[in-house]
């Protein structure tokens, strides 16, 4: 019976208490770093962040599955990238923008040069200052001669 005694004492020492401790504290920082991420996750995907970090926060390793299933699939900056480049596209599209020659970078239309590779792209013209095409020989605008 010495044997059992043992386990008893061993149950009923510090240590015993001690790993105990360890245990649920390594499960409250596993806890809050799932609410924390969630949070973040959450942010970065358009979503309610504080909303999800307290449904992970309440039901723990289920709300976590819930979020990971309910999520947004994509990160809101790259749905925002995408948006600016059809937004860009279609200004092209319509006229309002034009093709750097020199880079390919979409500029608007009366840029007179590139703001990506600084190339000229249209001179002003000396007296009413609207941007004209390098070849042109007359201001469509003021008819002044160039
Ligand atoms: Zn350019
Ligand atoms: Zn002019």
């Amino acid at each position: 019976m010495e044997v059992f005694q043992d386990i008893l004492n061993f149950f009923q020492s510090g240590t015993f208490r001690f790993i105990i401790l360890l245990f649920l504290y390594c499960i409250v920082v596993i806890w809050l770093s799932f609410v924390y991420w969630t949070y973040r996750d959450a942010n970065q995907r358009g979503a309610n962040g504080i909303l999800w970090a307290l449904v992970v926060l309440i039901l723990n390793f289920f709300g976590l599955l819930i979020y990971l299933i309910l999520r947004p699939s994509e990160y809101i900056q790259d749905v925002m990238e995408r948006e600016l480049e059809i937004e860009a596209k279609e200004r092209l599209k319509s006229g309002q923008a034009i093709d750097c020659p020199a880079c390919g970078n979409i500029v608007e239309k009366d840029f007179l040069v590139c703001p990506y590779c600084r190339k000229k792209l249209k001179n002003p013209c000396p007296k009413c200052g609207k941007p004209l095409q390098l070849n042109w020989s007359i201001c469509p605008y003021c008819k002044t001669v160039l």
